[in-house]
């Protein structure tokens, strides 16, 4: 892919601490982002990642942290977040979803969150799942977008169906393509030099994809199932529930599209 060109060398007040938790979803492990502008005392975290005392500590290492923002509930992303809260004296765990917020306020989707040298703006991206956001951080003249598992550093991501929304991580990558030339650190992979160019190519994916579900349709895949085997034919069986997670979410979006306003599935 065209945009999808990983960035030779990390900004300097960015440092990336990977947990050991490598697989077929995660790619090679959780990435957990530390920011620190220049001369600050305060850094801020992104994902914890996954319940894992040396990562965490890791991560600790990197203190005294002002907040620990979270892209979305998963938990390669979030597991570890009470215990690294924890081990650096209780900083706050902001999240979209009250459910992970830990001491501090919910994330509202435009919100922006400042201090230490670096302002941070919550940009709402739903789809992946319903609570992921991206992060747009400034420090300096320097950006980059934290887009969790919105965008990958490799490969495509997996809408999380029922949870995560077609059509809404459609608006969510349109949304994305505003932001030219902009690095990405993303959930999982290497960072990326181009948000704007990763989202284009995301959506030219997901239109290919829609259109190879409707052409199996079309000549006669029922099931989610069959339609795996029809767009998907040399899939990884390890991964193959994301292929069924993801092809549901598609019927799901190219149902509502011929039938306006049916939010029901009928035949899954
Ligand atoms: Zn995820």
């Amino acid at each position: 892919m065209v945009g999808v060109t990983p960035v030779d060398r990390l900004p300097d007040w960015v440092t990336l601490v990977r947990a050991p938790n490598p697989g077929p979803m995660t790619l090679d492990g959780t990435n957990t982002w530390v920011l620190r502008a220049p001369g600050a005392e305060f850094a801020t975290v992104v994902d914890p990642g996954p319940l894992d005392d040396g990562h965490l500590r890791r991560i600790a290492a990197h203190g005294p942290v002002q907040f620990i923002l979270v892209t979305h509930g998963h938990a390669d992303h979030v597991e570890g977040a009470a215990r690294l809260s924890e081990l650096l004296g209780g900083a706050a765990v902001l999240a979209a979803d009250p459910a992970h917020t830990i001491g501090g306020d919910t994330l509202d989707p435009g919100e922006s969150l400042g201090g230490n040298g670096i302002e941070i703006r919550v940009v709402d991206t739903p789809g992946h799942t319903r609570d992921s956001v991206c992060f747009l951080v400034e420090c300096g003249n320097a950006r980059a977008m934290l887009t969790g598992d919105t965008i990958l550093g490799r490969g495509t991501t997996v809408v999380a169906w029922p949870d995560g929304d077609l059509a809404a991580y459609l608006d969510s990558l349109g949304r994305l393509t505003a932001f030219d030339n902009v690095p990405v650190l993303p959930g999982h992979g290497p960072a990326l030099t181009d948000c704007a160019a990763v989202a284009r190519e995301y959506l030219d994916h997901r239109r290919e994809r829609l259109d190879q579900i409707r052409a199996a349709v079309a000549a006669g895949a029922t099931t989610p199932e069959a339609v795996v085997d029809a767009v998907y034919p040399d899939i990884d069986p390890g991964v193959r529930f994301a292929a069924v997670w993801s092809t549901r979410a598609q019927l799901d979006y190219l149902r509502r599209e011929s039938h306006p306003g049916s939010w029901q599935l009928d035949r899954l």
